[in-house]
């Protein structure tokens, strides 16, 4: 499905590391996250593990505890609503847009002031399992906790205006989507708190791996006693001043990353040019939907490409045919609230989020990295247009 993208220089930089003693806690992961900052123009960039754990922090952060409610999205990677239950609150799913996927602004103001107002008004947006008689009478909504899906910039200018009106913190999982930007601004200096992922599929890597940016030099000073065992600020080894936990970044990952950083334009270049092959050969076919823009999108950083098949055409077919073929295809993203574990443990059913599930039901990933070649484009394209054309798949 996905390939990294690396040169010689990054094999040197891991390289490198190796031969110092240094292999944690060292100068790789402070200049990565200092050219990371600089690369997005934001005061504080911290170096986590993974995604997950970035996510993890955040919602930390945020102060966002037991039994608490944040709105989030339920068409994403189930990373993006699993942070909010490790620390036992609620994700209140809402619906998305047709469009993007991501999450709708005019849902998430009525869920946000109907939430606010606890009691009564706020039962309807509560997961099935959750959902009481006379309802909580005071409310406990913390925060909404919006995706970039698949790159698209979730609209996050209506997300943060809603959030002020209420007093409650936003946090952007921009896993999908560095290098993207929302009317001009940059996919990372728009949220209280931003996310993003380094797994090899995404724009760039360090393997595992994730960073943390924000604005709020207190939250930047408690994401590194967070990641490090909840150690004090003054760095003494075995003092802990909170509970912490193991989320660093390595000084091989580190090295990577920097030295994938450097080379990030031409990374997403290379992405957007992948892209491009792709809606060329696509763009005229009936049966098929090639990925939308926007106008509030400005920028866009490929992270996947995605299309949408049309009926009478089953997707599953299309994935089982491409296959076939020898040619890999998934369908992004089942949406979580139909994930085994959250329909049981929250009362979910088929039906809850329409378009989420229609996407769902429609959606299909194609094999996509920047090292694509436009022949290796051309063969998915030719595979997927004659069996779509075909019967079988109807
Ligand atoms: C990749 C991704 C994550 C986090 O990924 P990790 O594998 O933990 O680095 C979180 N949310 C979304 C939407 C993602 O695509």
């Amino acid at each position: 499905m996905s390939s990294p993208d690396l040169s010689d220089d990054e094999r040197q930089a891991v390289r490198r590391v190796l031969e110092t003693t240094h292999l944690s806690m060292g100068p790789q992961l402070e200049a990565f996250e200092q050219a990371f900052a600089s690369y997005l123009g934001v005061p504080h960039a911290v170096g986590v593990n993974s995604g997950t754990s970035g996510l993890h922090l955040a919602v930390i952060a945020a102060g966002i505890g037991e039994r608490d409610w944040v709105i989030t999205t339920p068409f994403s990677f189930v990373a993006s609503a699993n942070c909010i239950l490790y620390e036992r609150a609620v994700p209140i799913f809402v619906d998305v847009l047709p469009e993007t996927g991501n999450l709708n602004p005019g849902l998430v103001r009525e869920a946000a002031a109907d939430l606010a107002r606890g009691g009564k008004s706020a039962q309807r947006w509560l997961p099935p399992s959750l959902r009481t008689q006379g309802g909580d009478a005071e409310s406990r909504l913390k925060a909404i906790l919006a995706v970039d899906v698949f790159g698209h910039p979730a609209d996050l200018s209506s997300v943060l205006e809603c959030a002020r009106r209420h007093g409650i913190a936003v946090i952007e999982d921009a896993c999908e989507a560095l290098g993207s930007e929302h009317e001009g601004g940059k996919v990372g200096t728009l949220a209280d708190v931003s996310v993003f992922a380094f797994y090899p599929n995404k724009q760039m890597t360090t393997g595992e791996g994730g960073m943390i940016v924000t604005g709020r030099s207190e939250w930047d000073a408690m994401f590194r006693s967070l990641r490090s065992q909840g150690r004090a600020a003054s760095g003494a080894w075995l003092l802990h001043e909170r509970l912490g936990y193991n989320y660093r970044l390595d000084e091989m990952s580190a090295a990577l990353g920097l030295a994938q950083l450097r080379r990030i334009e031409e990374l997403l270049a290379r992405r957007r040019q992948v892209a491009s092959w792709y809606n060329l050969r696509l763009a005229d076919q009936e049966l098929i939907e090639i990925p939308a823009s926007t106008t509030t999108t400005t920028r866009m950083g490929w992270f996947v490409y995605m299309v949408r098949i049309r009926p009478p055409v089953r997707r599953d077919a299309v994935i089982q045919a491409l296959a076939g073929a020898g040619i890999p295809s998934r369908c992004y993203f089942p949406p979580i609230h139909l994930q085994p574990f959250y329909a049981s443990r929250f009362g979910y059913r088929r039906g809850d989020f329409p378009v989420a599930e229609a996407l769902g039901d429609t959606s299909l990933a194609l094999p996509f990295s920047g090292v694509m070649t436009e022949q290796q484009v051309e063969l998915v394209c030719q595979h997927l247009t004659r069996i779509v054309g075909s019967a079988v798949v109807r």
